[in-house]
């Protein structure tokens, strides 16, 4: 297996530089994280929250709450992680998960199309940082309501644009690639926003994040 390598590099680092999490293991140790970031960006989301002081959080596509857990452990006494996830059924596992991790407080899972949920929203304070990771094919919509809801400064992260370098073969119309391309396109011409890929590779394979900051 060609990533087995950078599997085992992954897991030498973390050894070192993240602390046992017994919450978050539980969901390694489930079928949930096959599609969960890995724990080395976990810590990074973690991390760039507490970099730009975060408080409030908009995360699309929950799963088990693996990364939602991650990021509230950033964030202060009076911070909040809102993760809309489209599967009704998931609710409970996720907020099972959070209660596990004593998180309760500090995560709010909303049911349903992840889309019609952010049309729906008027913050009276904007968020901070919005973490995209659910439908691929909604990655543009889902930015374009993510600058609505972000402040000046703020930070969008689209995860899985790099997807084994797929978006640069125009042969190749899977959804998700067309997802990645569309929103390439889309950002091009925005004045918006000034954003960055990060390639990555790792327990997951090869993939990468989008960073985007709202100007
Ligand atoms: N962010 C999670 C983590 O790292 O732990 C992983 C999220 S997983 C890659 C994608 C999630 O998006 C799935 O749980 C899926 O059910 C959800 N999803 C798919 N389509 C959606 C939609 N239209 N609205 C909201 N969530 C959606």
């Amino acid at each position: 297996e060609a990533y087995e390598v950078w599997t085992r590099s992954d897991e030498y680092h973390n050894s070192f530089l993240i602390k046992p999490d017994a919450a978050l293991e539980a969901i390694v140790k489930s079928n949930s994280y096959e599609l969960a970031v890995s724990t080395a960006h976990g810590k990074f989301l973690n991390l760039l929250l507490l970099s730009i002081g975060a408080k409030r959080v908009l995360e699309v596509g929950s799963l088990a709450g693996y990364s939602a857990i991650w990021m509230a452990r950033a964030l202060p006494d009076d911070g909040e992680v809102i993760s809309l996830e489209l599967d009704p059924f998931l609710v409970q596992t996720i907020e099972e998960n959070v209660k596990n991790a004593g998180l309760s407080s500090k995560v709010k899972v909303i049911a349903g199309p992840a889309l019609s949920s952010m049309q729906g929203m008027q913050p009276e304070t904007p968020f901070d940082f919005v973490f995209i990771d659910a439908d691929k094919e909604n990655n543009t919509n889902y930015f374009i309501e993510a600058k609505r809801l972000v402040r000046k400064g703020g930070v969008i992260m689209v995860d899985n644009v790099g997807q084994s370098g797929g978006p640069r073969k125009l042969q190749n119309t899977h959804p998700w690639i067309e997802g990645v391309r569309q929103l390439l396109r889309y950002i091009k011409d925005d004045t918006e926003v000034e954003a960055t890929t990060i390639h990555t590779v790792g327990e997951k394979g090869f993939d990468g994040f989008l960073y985007a900051i709202r100007k």
